[in-house]
């Protein structure tokens, strides 16, 4: 690190401590040139993924939007905040881990299903039937009856 005020690029570390937020770390140095103190601090940072939707439109990758959407999926489904929370933790810990930082929006379309497919099935058709898209509404028939030969009608 360059001295603020004699610019020697030779310090020593004095003092490091965790930031307030938690998420950046402040470190005390002192010059080794005019011994001098100053402090510096470093940041996480976060790489910012980006979703490529159809047409080649880009936009930053919203976990907040996300679980509204998975949310509006799960209504009225024994599903709770927490296992939403959980679905897109894991889906975000895979993309991250892919370490690329463009996603196509399909990629991240179908992994969720996958997700939601193994936490609730009809949360999981809800999904679908919004986020992919069906052809016709035979595809979406495709998709629902194995689901509703599995899950006879409750009784009256
Ligand atoms: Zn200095």
């Amino acid at each position: 690190m360059r001295c603020p005020f004699c610019r020697t690029d030779n310090d020593r570390v004095i003092d490091s401590r965790a930031g307030d937020d938690g998420a950046s770390i402040r470190r005390r140095r002192e010059c080794l040139g005019c011994r001098r103190r100053f402090t510096t601090y470093e940041r996480i940072e976060r790489q910012l993924l980006t979703v490529v939707k159809k047409g080649g439109v880009r936009d930053p990758f919203d976990r907040d939007k996300l679980k509204r959407g998975l949310a509006k999926a799960c209504w009225k489904r024994p599903v709770t905040d927490d296992d939403i929370e959980a679905v897109v933790a894991s889906l975000e810990a895979e993309l991250y881990g892919m370490g690329e930082s463009e996603v196509p929006s399909r990629v991240i379309g179908e992994r969720l299903m996958e997700l939601l497919k193994a936490l609730d099935q009809v949360a999981y058709v809800r999904f679908a039937s919004v986020y992919r898209e069906f052809k016709d509404v035979r595809d979406f028939v495709d998709e629902l009856e194995p689901i509703l030969a599995q899950s006879p009608r409750p009784a009256r």
